[in-house]
């Protein structure tokens, strides 16, 4: 059974259809990413995939069950987004326990799940710094953490390092694969840039226009792009 499957997905802001119906089935543990140039409709699909936006046509599955109308807390994902979205006025501690608010769960179980994320994330001697006090890389780590504390079957990842700088953007690359594969999760990521997506991609979705242009290995994609349009983005010899 697919971790995800996009069947015909439309989406349409009022008369302007901005997601054509792609399709797209993504097997458990695979690292997907969606690359594309800015406007192609990245985003938006991320945010079919989790609830945030209404499917204007088409059905989203995930773990075999369609979620279109299921709310985004009670999908099994979690998105990591670029602008981080931490509180201000909240502590690393308060702001990773937020991904559990939800869910009402007991003080106990929260405080070790915390404890675990921030193990996993090098965040322990950080747990009472607010957001202001801490690194570009920290703050990307403690939006991770709150994912993670709901330990969900899909990451979503939505351009999570656009804002840092091109050295720590190549540390936390690395950083969200080896979580990646540690959580055992199926991850969705999206990008603008085809370095990131070449070096992160098991499959590499090349969308353009609110379409999907090719889906393939980094490597086939590289080597055998479908047309004219993958290879100028992906830089593929001529
Ligand atoms: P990407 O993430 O690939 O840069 P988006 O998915 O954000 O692209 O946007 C796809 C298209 O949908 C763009 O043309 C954008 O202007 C449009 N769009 C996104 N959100 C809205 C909205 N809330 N209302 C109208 N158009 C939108
Ligand atoms: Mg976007």
């Amino acid at each position: 059974m697919s971790a995800v499957e996009i069947n015909d997905v439309v989406k349409r802001y009022g008369a302007l259809e901005v997601v054509h119906g792609i399709n797209l089935s993504i097997q458990p543990k695979e690292f997907v990413v969606l690359v594309g140039p800015s406007g192609c409709g990245k985003s938006t699909t991320l945010r079919m995939v989790a609830g945030l936006e209404d499917i204007s046509g088409g059905t989203v599955s995930i773990g075999g069950r369609t979620v279109n109308k299921v709310a985004p807390k009670d999908r099994d994902v979690a998105m990591v987004f670029q602008n981080y979205a931490l509180y201000p006025h909240l502590d690393v501690a308060e702001n990773i326990a937020f991904g559990l608010r939800v869910r009402r769960e007991k003080k106990d179980v929260v405080n070790q799940a915390v404890a675990e994320a921030a193990h996993i994330l090098g965040l322990t001697d950080y747990l009472k710094r607010k957001p202001a006090d801490l690194s570009g890389g920290q703050r990307q780590r403690v939006a991770m953490g709150r994912a993670i504390v709901r330990k969900p079957k899909v990451f979503l990842f939505d351009e999570p390092l656009s804002n840092l700088d091109a050295k720590l953007r190549t540390h936390m690359r690395a950083e969200i694969k080896l979580l990646h594969r540690r959580m055992e999760a199926t991850s969705i990521y999206v990008t603008h840039d085809q370095v990131e997506a070449m070096t992160l991609a098991d499959r590499i979705v090349i969308m353009n226009n609110g379409h999907i242009e090719q889906v393939g290995s980094p490597m086939d994609v590289f080597l055998e792009p479908a047309n004219t349009f993958v290879a100028s983005f992906i830089g593929s010899p001529p």
